[in-house]
């Protein structure tokens, strides 16, 4: 298979001498392509193509944009089969998962088409009574996306569809491990007659993602990704000057205390844990549970996760899927064991034996871990695979403290029927995203998504939160000319 970058509705070859491989998670005797990676100079161009196209695109009405935004959401629906298919194959989610994530790429352009219509400001009373005070929202400009390979299409989207319909033009640089579901991402736009120069894409790793951050004429950086790279990203945009919009990683914990449905926690603790194989955001890594009903949550929790079936996302069957490549794989094994030498005890799964044609691809299988302490590496870092540490704590006040007690902050879950505690703890617990009685991982495209601490550089995206982001906001007063 061979890819290109999309520069100004061209298809165009990289200039790079750098490749970079991209296997199918599941058999990685499958080998999807070796693709070029993009150098600065395409990235540039890029950049270049997108300023040229901001003034015609800025200068047509919000519904004629969002009319974009409608036909592309139709065309994602006419192939979604496809794409979801090529997502799993190369991202490694279950089809179901796969379907769900482009079926949901195509509510959030529908969404943003409709935001079309919605306030883009507001009149004030003036001091002065002959005075007309109002602000509005304009663009912000060329806005650089850097996306992770997790959700390999629904987040460009997310991060696409409120930038174009509030006037803005782009440049994706997705991930290394996903560029076959941007790619399609860009022939639906090129499908639906998307004015050049409008949507760009620039395959390659992090150094592409670098060039983006430095390229001349950017206006803006929205990133998801690693709290590294993240970090990386603030300095360079605060350098320049640039806005820019960081969502990070999360460690996030389920509370579970002495008056909960034990079953239904149970079921969305495995669920918030190992779906996507726990390669999500916003996957459910700590449960910290009252030690009163501790043993009985464990017992239940281990027997369901040793139900959990592991295979490849084709199958449809299969509870979790392969991560996403050896060194994820290596990365994770590494931290179950220390957790182990660490006091941990290891309930159910870590390296996988199964069966022979699996063991091309790149399996874990589900796992958890009893007895972690607070301090523990496998309680402070985001592990970023199906990996659950269970934490007992005596008492609610000390689950907050200890659901606190780490970098990051993006989503955290109850499981409890007294209606003070799950109030105190959406008040307290240090989260942007809160769930009483319910996982970690849910989200909805029309709510605001974003973490606090580490997680986070304070945006949100998603929502008409976006809004603040791809927006900048000017204060204009009018008055009489005599
Ligand atoms: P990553 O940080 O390695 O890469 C993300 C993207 O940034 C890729 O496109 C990569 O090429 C690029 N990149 C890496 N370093 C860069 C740099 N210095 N400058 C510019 N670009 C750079 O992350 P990943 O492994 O692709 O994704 C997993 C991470 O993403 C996890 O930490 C996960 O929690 C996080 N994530 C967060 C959210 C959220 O909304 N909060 C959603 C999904 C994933």
């Amino acid at each position: 298979m061979t890819l290109t970058n999309f520069i100004g509705d061209r298809w165009t070859g990289s200039r790079g001498d750098k490749t970079f491989e991209k296997r199918n998670p599941a058999d990685e005797r499958d080998l999807i392509g070796i693709f070029r990676a993009s150098s600065a100079e395409d990235v540039q161009e890029a950049v270049l193509a997108a300023r040229s196209a901001l003034p015609a695109w800025r200068a047509l009405s919000y519904d004629a944009r969002a009319q974009f935004l409608f036909k592309a959401a139709e065309r994602i629906a006419a192939k979604q089969t496809e794409i979801a298919s090529a997502l799993t194959r190369e991202e490694g989610k279950s089809l179901a998962e796969a379907t769900g994530e482009v079926a949901r790429a195509a509510v959030i352009l529908r969404y943003y088409a409709g935001e079309a219509l919605r306030s883009v400001g507001e009149v004030l009373p003036s001091l002065n009574a002959t005075t007309m005070l109002f602000t509005e929202r304009l663009p912000l400009g060329v806005v650089g996306l850097i996306t992770p390979w997790n959700f390999p299409f629904v987040i460009p989207v997310w991060k696409t569809a409120p930038a174009l319909v509030y006037g803005n033009t782009v440049v994706l640089k997705p991930s290394e491990h996903s560029p076959v579901t941007a790619h399609m991402l860009a022939e639906i736009f090129h499908d639906v007659g998307l004015p050049a120069g409008v949507f760009n894409l620039v395959q390659g790793g992090r150094e592409t993602g670098e060039a983006l951050t430095t390229a001349v004429g950017v206006n803006g950086i929205s990133f998801t990704g690693s709290a590294a790279a993240g970090k990386q990203i603030a300095r360079v945009c605060a350098e320049r000057g640039l806005r820019y919009q960081l969502e990070m990683g999360g460690k996030n914990p389920v509370v579970v205390l002495e008056d909960a449905n034990l079953p239904r926690a149970v079921e969305l603790t495995v669920q918030g844990a190992m779906k996507l194989a726990g390669e999500k955001c916003t996957a459910t890594a700590r449960a910290i549970v009252v030690e009163s009903i501790a043993d009985e949550f464990v017992r239940r929790l281990v027997d369901r996760v040793k139900e959990l079936e592991v295979g490849p996302g084709t199958e449809g069957k299969y509870y979790l899927g392969p991560l996403i490549s050896a060194a994820a794989r290596t990365n994770v094994l590494r931290h179950i064991e220390l957790a182990q030498q660490e006091g941990a005890r290891l309930l159910c799964g870590g390296a996988m034996t199964g069966r022979d044609d699996m063991v091309c691809g790149y399996y874990i299988g589900p796992t958890v871990l009893d007895n972690v302490r607070p301090e523990m590496a496998i309680a402070q870092e985001e592990v970023f695979g199906p990996v659950l540490a269970v934490l007992r704590v005596p008492d609610f006040d000390t689950a907050i403290r200890v659901a606190n007690g780490i970098a990051y902050g993006l989503s955290a879950s109850v499981f409890t029927r007294s209606l003070d505690k799950a109030l105190r703890f959406a008040r307290e617990v240090e989260a942007g995203l809160v769930r009483i009685n319910g996982d970690t991982a849910t989200l909805e495209p029309q709510a605001p998504f974003g973490g606090l601490k580490a997680s986070s550089s304070f945006s949100r995206e998603n929502g008409q939160a976006a809004k603040e982001f791809y927006t900048q906001l000017k204060t204009i007063s009018v008055d009489r000319a005599d």
